[in-house]
């Protein structure tokens, strides 16, 4: 009984609050060094790398040579609670934002952060399976809702055919969209609801891909079930940091991701623990462990081979068990630093200094704001229903009056 009066007047508090504050103006735009913050967070200059235990969003300044890469998603083709398929988020001190993979429940985590989402406008794809690209479109329509207002970029390679390509991938994501995307229109700006694909050659070994404001994006074949697989690494003043994808050891990431300051690559689980979770014979979970994916020791090997300043692996369910299976097989052969990442775990990384922790965040969480520019964006056309829909409004009811402009 105590129970659910208290709940009823925190609900009665909440809808007098929604009563009073209901056609206020909005409130003013939090930006701080042309980043757009969350209302209620200022961001404090960190000295010293002197960081909090634990990363709370929006409330630490990135250096001007500081990089900050959130894992998004760490997991499995199925997303759990606990882990998403694979993303990672890297920020950069000159306030830009780079998203590599998004795989399927990874918009949750970058939601969470509650980002400037004007900023998170690029995302560079490894290869094209749901867990790489899955919340795609969760990305295009939830940051067009939560503040981006110019068009979503896709980088990402060419297949063995122009129909397995990120061209074709992107072409038929805006046809298989296009009732959502039509029915926002007028509501949200024009620009925003567009996708421009950057669609390169899978062959190219180090090529650059991206390049502006400083940053670097160079990308080199992975080897993964079908041709269009990739890997990258981006550069910005003298830090590296490289997303392998999915891949089985090969050459060119024991070459190109020489020199990084974090690399990351794929570390799956061993076979026997393979076969056990998903009920294989020991031929395929042998198969899949070891020649379609990287195996623990197979990752150790690479990383004692690559000798970046930390070597990051993804792409396992995170239960004990499993940690302590790869953690073991990891250490047969590399004994560098090493992060066995899950999501939302936090790197930080100057030219002398890398801190790895993780982070906590609102679980019901709106959108980080708007600004100016969205709010003035271009908006044309309005969807409407049909005149045979709009006649079925039951009588009986009518809406408040709109307000005056
Ligand atoms: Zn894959
Ligand atoms: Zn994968």
């Amino acid at each position: 009984m105590l129970q659910s009066n208290l709940a009823f007047s925190v609900l009665a508090a909440a809808a007098l609050a929604f009563t009073s504050s209901a056609y206020a103006a909005p409130p003013q735009d939090n930006v701080v060094d042309g980043q757009l913050y969350p209302q209620g967070r200022t961001p404090a200059k960190i000295e010293n790398h002197n960081y909090p235990t634990t990363y709370y969003p929006n409330t630490e300044l990135l250096g001007s040579e500081e990089m900050r890469i959130t894992a998004l998603g760490t997991g499995m083709p199925n997303p759990t609670k606990n882990q998403a398929s694979i993303s990672y988020l890297v920020e950069l001190g000159n306030g830009d934002k780079f998203v590599f993979d998004i795989g399927y429940g990874a918009m949750a985590n970058l939601y969470a952060l509650r980002p400037d989402f004007a900023k998170v406008d690029k995302v560079f794809a490894s290869h094209l399976h749901t867990d790489h690209v899955g919340d795609f479109a969760s990305l295009l329509v939830g940051g067009w809702l939560g503040g981006r207002y110019t068009p979503l970029h896709l980088y990402g390679a060419s297949g063995s055919k122009p129909e397995l390509g990120t061209k074709a991938f992107v072409e038929n994501t805006q046809k298989t969209w296009a009732w959502d995307i039509a029915g926002r229109s007028g509501a949200l700006p024009d620009a925003g609801g567009k996708i421009i694909a950057h669609e390169f050659d899978f062959k190219g070994i180090n090529q650059v891909v991206y390049q502006k404001n400083g940053v670097v994006i160079r990308s080199w074949p992975a080897i993964h079930v079908l041709d269009g697989s990739v890997s990258y690494s981006l550069e910005w003043k003298g830090l590296k940091y490289v997303f392998g994808g999915d891949t089985y050891p090969n050459k060119w990431y024991i070459e190109y991701a020489k020199g990084a300051d974090v690399a990351s690559h794929e570390l799956f689980a061993p076979p026997e623990l393979l076969a056990k979770m998903f009920g294989w014979d020991m031929n395929q979970a042998i198969w899949v462990a070891t020649r379609i994916h990287t195996s623990p020791q197979a990752f150790g090997k690479v990383m004692s081979a690559v000798n970046p300043r930390l070597a990051v692996g993804y792409h396992s369910i995170q239960d004990i068990l499993s940690t302590i299976a790869i953690n073991d097989g990891v250490r047969e052969v590399y004994g560098g630093n090493l992060a066995i990442a899950t999501d939302l775990m936090v790197i930080n990384v100057t030219k002398d200094n890398i801190t790895v922790r993780l982070a906590i965040v609102d679980e019901n969480v709106n959108p980080p704001g708007a600004s100016r520019e969205y709010l003035e964006a271009k908006r044309t056309g309005k969807a409407t229903p049909s005149k045979f829909i709009e006649e079925g409004k039951w009588k009986e009811y009518t809406p408040p009056p709109m307000p005056k402009k």
